[in-house]
Parts: structure tokens; sequence; C-alpha cells
């Protein structure tokens, strides 16, 4: 547990790197702690280091996470960061504070009706697949401002920003032109609507984080850095 609060401390410090390198302020970039397929044991660590944003990719596992810290830390801030299908709108929308990956219009839709009155408009990403992959998910950049125009009306949505995986590569050219061709939907994005609260490119793991900063990312995504590999058996 102590070797999660060191993690922490260690990519404050790469985000603080990065940001001076960027001359960027460290404020202006977010960490979100990716927590999907660890205990809430590791989670508690998080948070006892200071972390109050939690990432998850899978809805059951994150709405028993979201409950079991309910009354203990309301303070928490919860994203749901992995592909969803529309049977699965719902919990989405009645537990999570953020939604990343929002791919199609019928989504948006059942998220919007769903969210309950009594709370604040879930916080929206449209996700972008900006390598192209044909088994990855996300809107090819040419459908981005239709999509976002939809988001826009949706009374109980609101609007923040984009979100992406890149394809892993160790080539760096392909890497830049992947971060790059985001910042530029980015401010594409922002420039269109004026009016709305466009503030959050979420871009950057672990393997990609210093470089996401430099190209504008306001959210980076960390999971292994913090808690250790992943073990999916
Ligand atoms: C798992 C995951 C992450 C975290 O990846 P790490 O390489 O462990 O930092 C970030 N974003 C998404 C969408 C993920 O699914």
């Amino acid at each position: 547990m102590q070797q999660i609060k060191d993690n922490l401390e260690q990519i404050h410090q790469a985000i603080q790197r990065a940001c001076e390198k960027a001359r960027r302020p460290q404020s202006a970039v977010k960490l979100l702690a990716v927590s999907k397929t660890k205990p809430v044991e590791d989670i508690q660590a998080a948070i006892n280091a200071g972390q109050l944003a939690f990432g998850e990719n899978y809805v059951q596992e994150g709405v028993e996470k979201i409950q079991f810290f309910a009354d203990k830390h309301p303070e928490l801030e919860w994203h749901f960061i992995g592909p969803l299908q529309s049977n699965k709108t719902r919990l989405v929308a009645e537990y999570f504070d953020w939604m990343q990956t929002i791919d199609r219009a019928k989504i948006a839709d059942r998220l919007n009706e769903q969210r309950p009155a009594g709370k604040a408009p879930l916080n929206v990403l449209i996700q972008i697949n900006i390598s192209d992959e044909k088994s990855k998910s996300g809107i090819q950049p040419d459908e981005m401002l239709e999509l976002a125009k939809h988001i826009i009306n949706r009374p109980h949505l609101r609007l923040r920003g984009l979100m992406a995986i890149p394809a892993p590569t160790a080539n760096l050219t392909e890497q830049q032109q992947a971060l790059s061709a985001m910042n530029q939907l980015f401010e594409q994005l922002k420039a269109a609507l004026p009016q709305q609260q466009i503030d959050t490119l979420s871009m950057g793991m672990t393997d990609d984080m210093e470089s996401a900063i430099q190209f504008g990312s306001t959210m980076v995504r960390i999971g292994t850095a913090i808690f250790g590999k992943r073990n999916y058996a």
C-alpha cells in the first residue's frame, strides 16, 4: 500500500516535469487513476494518498466500487472509460460522474434519458478513433462535430471534450502524429462550440503520458504505473 502512495508521488513528479517541458502549468493536467481489476483496498490506499478521481472499464465492477465508497468518500469522482453496450447505459447514467467513451448518438440519448433527475448532468467526452484501428471504438474525426451538436442539445449531458486511445507504437513520429491530430480536433471543437465548457482532452496512459502532455492533454489516465500490472486471470 506504501507502494501505491510512492507510485502516485512519482507520477505527480513526472506530470510536473512534462508540464514544465511543455511550458504548461501543472494544474492544467489532471490525473485519473485507472483502477480496473484492482481491489477496493488499492483504491483506498490511493485515496489516502490524496487521489480522488478514478476510472473504471467494466460497468458492474465499477458500480460495486462506487457503492462501496459512496458513504465513506462522497467526494470521489468516477469516470467510465470502457466500451459501453447500449443495454448497459442505465448503470452508467445512474452511478458515474463522467462517461468518456461516447461514440454514437444512440448511447448519448439513452444516457440522457436515464440520468436521474436529482443528479448533476453527466459529464461526457466523445471518443475519437484517432489511429483508425478497425478493432477500436470511437468515431472518425470528420464525424465529431455532428455528434457534438447532438450531445449539447441533451439537457442531462454536459459535453466536456474528447478522449482517445492512440494505437501503441514504438514509432515516435507515428505516436506524435496521433496526439497532434487530437490536439487539433480539440481546438476545432472549442472553436465550433464557444458557448460550451469544452475543457477536457483525455489522452495519455502509462506509456505515452509525457508526449500526451506535450500535445495538450488535460487528463492522463494511468493504471499500471499506480497500481502495478493487472491480472486478468
Ligand atoms: C486500462 C486503461 C488505461 C490505463 O492504462 P495503463 O497502461 O495501465 O496506464 C487508460 N485508459 C483506458 C481507456 C484504459 O482502458
